[in-house]
């Protein structure tokens, strides 16, 4: 088969590439062909020369959508890779399906095999290693904890010098999944004293064992939704919620809001009331910022905004690119491992009685037959709710 990593994805400014050398080379092992268009790898560092040494052919991007059987993409593609698709061929990527109905709709309508890597069911053990949702958020939530350390003009420690001593940070995380648990992990790494919530009655131990405290809230009771994420909560929860949480948030210096509840819109956990009570230099890093909403009342996508106050809240919809070189790593091994799963005999053979495929493939010979995503394409406004 013919590979072809795309340039050009959404939002405009994605550094990650999808392969990285290393899997070219075992993607050429298997007898593939992998079309790289010239500076795909280079917002992640990756030379051109990287990857024709590790097997690759360097071809301009439009050669490459023309002769590849596969496109492979991290991010959704922009209207211009689209266009230049044909019926027959498969792109592979996070394609985020049920938020992003047009794109869905066009592949189906063009005769566009999609997959997607967000529809992978992830606790089936087979699939691990293709989960590109955990290890982007791993990243993310890494790098959510620099950016706020970056942001934070005082020590995360406790420092004794010379000069006096330093007191520790405080940092909050509020949503205990993979992102949470990494920014705590590596808050706790920096020095900080780190408190954790969820809503998921099972994370209490998860954050203990990184040496975090739990963080108990009265006014809401925990629970699980389906397939091990949160239950949706409703206003009234939401709103005791949030006013439980605003003393809390108050005296925290960081706070990073990672929660979300899968094809909804991230529920508001901090209010801009509580960020007014924060003190002045506090860094508020929320990760739920999208075009769909946030966690954090005030948070702008994309942006970094200090309030009246004296309050950083950045609206941190790109940290894994920021982690261009990590996260394009771990994303090349998960797709790379979905690809090799999907191949039968050097060409790819789409099985929806297969658990793993039919979690990941959204539109198959003109129609869209992923159940969920053609539900929400079935509604009338087909956003989040
Ligand atoms: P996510 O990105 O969907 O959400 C992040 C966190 O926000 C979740 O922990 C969720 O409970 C929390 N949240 C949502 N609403 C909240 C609210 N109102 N208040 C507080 N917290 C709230 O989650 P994720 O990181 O993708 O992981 C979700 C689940 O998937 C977890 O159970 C995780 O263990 C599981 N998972 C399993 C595997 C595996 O078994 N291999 C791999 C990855 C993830």
């Amino acid at each position: 088969m013919v590979l072809t990593l795309a340039v050009g994805e959404e939002p405009p400014g994605e550094r990650r590439v999808a392969l990285v050398p290393e899997s070219v080379r075992r993607l050429s092992a298997a007898g593939h062909t992998v079309v790289v268009p010239p500076g795909a790898g280079a917002g992640a560092w990756i030379p051109d020369s990287a990857f024709s040494e590790a097997g690759a052919t360097i071809g301009t991007a439009a050669d490459g959508y023309a002769a590849a059987d596969v496109v492979l993409t991290v991010a959704p593609p922009a209207p211009a890779l689209v266009a230049q698709l044909r019926a027959g061929q498969t792109l592979i990527g996070m394609l985020q399906p049920l938020t992003s109905p047009g794109l869905v709709r066009e592949l189906a309508d063009r005769g566009i095999t999609a997959v997607s890597l967000d529809g992978l069911p992830r606790t089936l053990s087979r699939a691990q290693a293709m989960d590109a949702l955990t290890s982007q958020a791993s990243v993310a939530g890494y790098r959510a904890v620099i950016e706020a350390a970056h942001a934070y003009g005082r020590y995360l420690p406790l420092l004794i010098t010379a000069a006096g001593t330093a007191k520790p940070a405080e940092v909050l995380v509020l949503g205990a999944g993979v992102a949470g648990l990494q920014a705590m992990a590596t808050a706790r790494r920096l020095g900080a004293v780190v408190r954790g919530y969820d809503i998921r009655p099972e994370t209490r131990q998860e954050v203990a064992s990184l040496g975090a405290e739990f963080l108990e809230l009265q006014s809401v009771r925990a629970g699980s939704g389906e397939g091990g994420y949160a239950r949706m909560l409703d206003d009234r929860e939401l709103a005791a919620q949030q006013a439980e949480l605003d003393g809390h948030i108050a005296r925290h210096d960081i706070v990073i809001t990672t929660a979300q509840v899968p094809g909804r819109r991230p529920p508001l956990l901090v209010r801009g009331a509580a960020v007014e009570r924060m003190k002045a230099g506090s860094v508020v890093v929320d990760m739920a910022a999208s075009e769909h909403g946030g966690n954090v009342e005030g948070s702008v996508a994309g942006r970094t905004v200090v309030t009246a106050n004296g309050v950083t809240v950045i609206g941190a919809d790109d940290l894994a690119s920021r982690m261009a070189g990590s996260a394009s790593a771990a994303y090349s091994r998960n797709i790379t491992a979905l690809l090799l799963h999907l191949t039968r005999d050097g060409t790819l053979a789409i099985d929806l009685t297969d658990e793993v495929q039919a979690g990941v493939v959204v539109t198959h010979d003109g129609t869209v037959v992923h159940p969920a995503t053609a539900a929400r394409l079935a509604q009338p406004e087909g956003a989040p709710r």
